[in-house]
């Protein structure tokens, strides 16, 4: 009987197709193999997803081979993968091909070989044969259709066999150190040796990648010292697994006893685990709540279930403290799925996960396609982060994956955050999620106290605008009395973010986007930077418009900050974190040294809201809170709110109170109400009656699309006829076409941008993919000319 595999291809179609599958391959093609197929006059690589006894259409042609010994991606991920391409609109051969690290293609490589004795043909099939006789072997995956046919025919005369070849030297292995039993303590050694001390310090928590150590400016000829002294162990984990685990214990790492409030959370979650159900629950807890505690307390239950657990981060590289701690917790039973990891180590850890090795992964957004057998906890942190949304190619949003995934494996999922997003709170109000709350910091200082800084009267006293206000100014100067820090937060890189004409008025412009250039300083003058599209310019002598000299520069950006900062308090040690300064070495410098109380001021932009813990930090003041409040995007209330709950969090975490100053210019402001009293739940339904209001999520669901062209004119024309159609078919099933508009960021990159947004029933996904298929299906989406259209499901930026 034939049989037929129906296989996702890795090429821009939208379709799965069906090939027979050749005697020869029957037992190698099953569903989550790579294969290589024919289509038209080219051989493609794609996925088998499923098998079936009979072909929709006569006449398919075979697969050609199967490409590796096992499938790489479970039925789950199959499954998901195929989800993913239906909701994302996406087509399904790139999705499954995105799921998987890039390395992995080079696992096995299948070959045939010559066997029994020499077959009685000519011509080409001799050649094949001869080639099989050689100590590689033929290679299989490189075969035409032409070639293949023939070595089907000598594998069905038993002159050539199947088998598969090795790669060697591909997977490196994964190297970490910990403490031994002899190690003397950090400070004994600070002195003489501040870089071993520093190195000793890292892993007191407990053994660490190489990696994670390099990431923490830990380098090859410190730990090369240390192990030589014997205070140092360093282990193969990938040879020797176990020898981490028995590191932790070793370590005696304890852990601290649940509050009330945590133990109710995991009361919940051993329910659901006992029950096997999809649960998802909503952590909401300030910084130091000890939300943490919880996911890893959760971890362990999970784990001794003999269950998988998935466990999601906004960005692994920028937290190393929190690494340490889930380190020194799962030691080897977890694997770190990191961007910073090289290909070949990624292969790896997704190789350990996928046969089982390990079952527990963490790491950023793409850790979701992490492959986990019997998933039983997700763990979202900062599950209101929008770094969870994959905003080129398969735009998916991995908070709404992990869910899928949790609802799909009957887990339990814990969304973590001291600012959910009111979609996520929306669904606790109508009890589809769980809503667990940590009121409390634990054991330390109250929650920080937020001021908010009316930044009108301020300017109105100096007859100027202000850039640090006089309240602010003495929380600074206190903290520097106290030999405590400060963290002055602005979320604009760059010197000034307008070089604008003394004369005319005209700001400098990217001549590709529709935005203002922003002056960076540099040494012996400035240049003009682009913060879209990355176009550099001199700074020009005099105005391009009407030719004026004297252009200066307007607003301040964190170079400018900085330097007022200097100027108010030379003896203080200050510093700059953004951006600029990760590019050029990973501002891991910075950070260690703020962490160490080597910098007394800290200037930054948002990057530095997100889980760092310095424990000498005791003000914070968000300069220009205004910045995204005016954003034209329906979260941009919410999003300020978040930052601002956030930054005001890192303040004040061990024994000392925090105190946070929020300077806006329109303090009354329901956002910043919220902020100075703390009260989430009047902010949240607030927000949300106003989404329901203006019919936008959680109340439905959107999707925009983009039409964008290097002629405005043409680009237009575009977008409008996507909306005609999108209208008179939309009818059918109640979605509302809105548009087509000129997008916020009307140019860039030197493409101009309008947008159709589609509205439909939050409640049901279908009318929406219904509808999108059926626009797809009439070459509505299809490109024209230059002009393109890209589709973003549950979209997060609207720009
Ligand atoms: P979050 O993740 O909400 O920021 P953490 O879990 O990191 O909070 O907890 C903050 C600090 O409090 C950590 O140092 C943690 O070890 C400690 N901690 C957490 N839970 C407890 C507890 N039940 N008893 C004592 N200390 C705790
Ligand atoms: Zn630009």
């Amino acid at each position: 009987m034939d049989r037929f595999a129906r296989v996702a291809v890795h090429r821009p179609l939208f379709r799965l197709l069906h090939y027979r599958v050749p005697e020869h391959l029957l037992d190698e093609a099953r569903p989550g193999v790579r294969c290589v197929v024919p289509l038209g006059r080219s051989r493609v690589d794609g996925f088998v997803v499923a098998l079936d006894p009979e072909a929709e259409v006569g006449g398919v042609r075979d697969l050609l081979e199967v490409l590796d010994p096992d499938p790489v991606l479970p039925p789950d991920l199959v499954e998901l993968g195929l989800w993913m391409a239906r909701y994302y609109q996406h087509y399904p051969g790139e999705t499954l091909a995105r799921m998987l690290p890039p390395r992995l293609r080079a696992r096995a490589r299948p070959v045939y070989r010559a066997a029994g004795s020499e077959p009685a043909v000519g011509g080409e099939a001799r050649r094949l044969w001869e080639q099989a006789c050689r100590p590689e072997g033929l290679r299989a995956d490189r075969l035409g259709p032409a070639q293949a046919r023939l070595v089907a025919e000598l594998v069905s005369t038993g002159a050539l066999v199947r088998g598969w070849a090795v790669e060697v030297g591909e997977a490196p292995a994964e190297v970490w150190f910990g403490l031994a039993a002899g190690a003397p303590p950090p400070s004994q050694v600070a002195r003489r040796a501040p870089r071993m001390a520093e190195a000793l310090s890292c892993l007191a928590e407990g053994p660490l990648p190489r990696w994670a150590l390099r990431q923490r400016g830990v380098g090859a000829e410190v730990l090369g010292r240390l192990v030589a002294k014997g205070w140092v162990a360093r282990f193969d984990r990938t040879q020797t697994p176990g020898s981490a685990g028995t590191w932790a214990v070793a370590q005696g790492s304890e852990r601290p006893v649940p509050t009330s409030e945590q133990a109710d959370a995991l009361v919940r979650v051993r329910e659901a685990l006992d029950e096997r159900a999809f649960r998802p629950i909503v952590l909401q807890g300030v910084t130091g709540s000890g939300k943490t505690e919880v996911y890893l307390r959760a971890a362990e239950e999970t784990l001794a279930r003999g269950r998988g657990v998935l466990f999601l981060v906004p960005e692994i590289g920028l937290t190393p403290q929190f690494l340490g701690r889930v380190c020194a917790r799962f030691a080897d039973r977890v694997a770190v799925l990191h961007s910073g990891l090289g290909e070949g180590e990624r292969a790896l850890q997704w190789e350990r996960l996928r046969r089982g090795e390990v079952a527990m992964a963490l790491g950023a957004r793409s850790a979701v396609f992490a492959p986990l057998a019997d998933l039983g906890l997700v763990v979202v942190d900062e599950e209101h982060e929008p770094a969870y949304k994959q905003e080129e190619g398969l735009r998916y949003h991995a908070k709404h994956v992990a869910l899928y995934r949790a609802r799909q494996a009957g887990a339990v999922a814990i969304l973590g955050s001291a600012t959910p997003d009111v979609e996520s709170l929306w669904l606790c109000r109508t009890n589809r999620y769980t809503l667990c709350r940590l009121p409390r910091r634990v054991g330390a200082a109250g929650p920080p106290r937020i001021r908010v800084v009316d930044l009108r009267q301020e300017d109105r006293r100096r007859g100027r605008r202000t850039l640090i206000s006089e309240p602010l100014a003495g929380a600074v100067e206190g903290a520097l009395a106290r030999r405590e820090q400060a963290l002055l937060f602005l979320n604009r890189r760059g010197f000034s973010p307008a070089l604008v004409c003394g004369a005319c008025g005209e700001a400098l412009r990217c001549s590709r986007c529709a935005v203002g250039l922003t002056f960076h300083r540099r040494p012996g003058g400035g240049v003009l930077l682009c913060h879209y599209c990355g176009a550099r310019r001199p700074v020009p002598a005099a105005c391009p418009a009407c030719e004026a000299p004297g252009l200066s520069p307007v607003g301040a950006g964190t170079q400018r900050l900085l330097e007022a900062v200097r100027a108010r308090w030379p003896e203080a040690r200050v510093a700059r974190f953004d951006r600029d300064v990760v590019r050029r070495d990973g501002g891991r410098s910075v950070l260690v040294a703020f962490e160490r109380g080597e910098v007394d001021v800290l200037v930054g932009t948002q990057m530095l809201a997100k889980g760092h813990h310095f424990p000498r930090l005791t003000v914070v003041g968000v300069v220009d809170a205004d910045l995204g409040l005016h954003f034209p995007d329906f979260r941009a209330s919410e999003r300020t709110f978040q930052l601002l709950v956030q930054v005001a969090g890192r303040a004040g975490r061990e024994d000392r109170p925090g105190v946070a100053y929020v300077q806006t210019r329109s303090p009354e402001h329901p956002v910043f109400r919220a902020v100075q009293t703390g009260d989430h739940d009047a902010f949240a339904q607030a927000e949300l009656e106003a989404r329901r209001e203006a019919g936008y999520p959680p109340f439905r669901r959107l999707a925009l699309a983009l039409v964008s062209g290097k002629d405005r004119e043409a680009a237009e024309r575009g977008a409008a006829g996507l909306a005609r159609r999108a209208s008179a078919e939309g009818r059918r099933w109640e979605v509302e076409v809105l548009g087509p508009a000129p997008a916020p960021l009307e140019q860039l990159r030197g493409r101009w941008r309008f947008q159709v947004l589609l509205r439909a029933p939050a409640s049901d996904p279908r009318p929406l993919t219904a509808l999108l298929g059926r626009l797809r299906a009439l070459g509505a989406m299809d490109p024209l000319g230059d002009v393109r259209v890209s589709l973003d499901m549950d979209p997060v930026s609207m720009l």
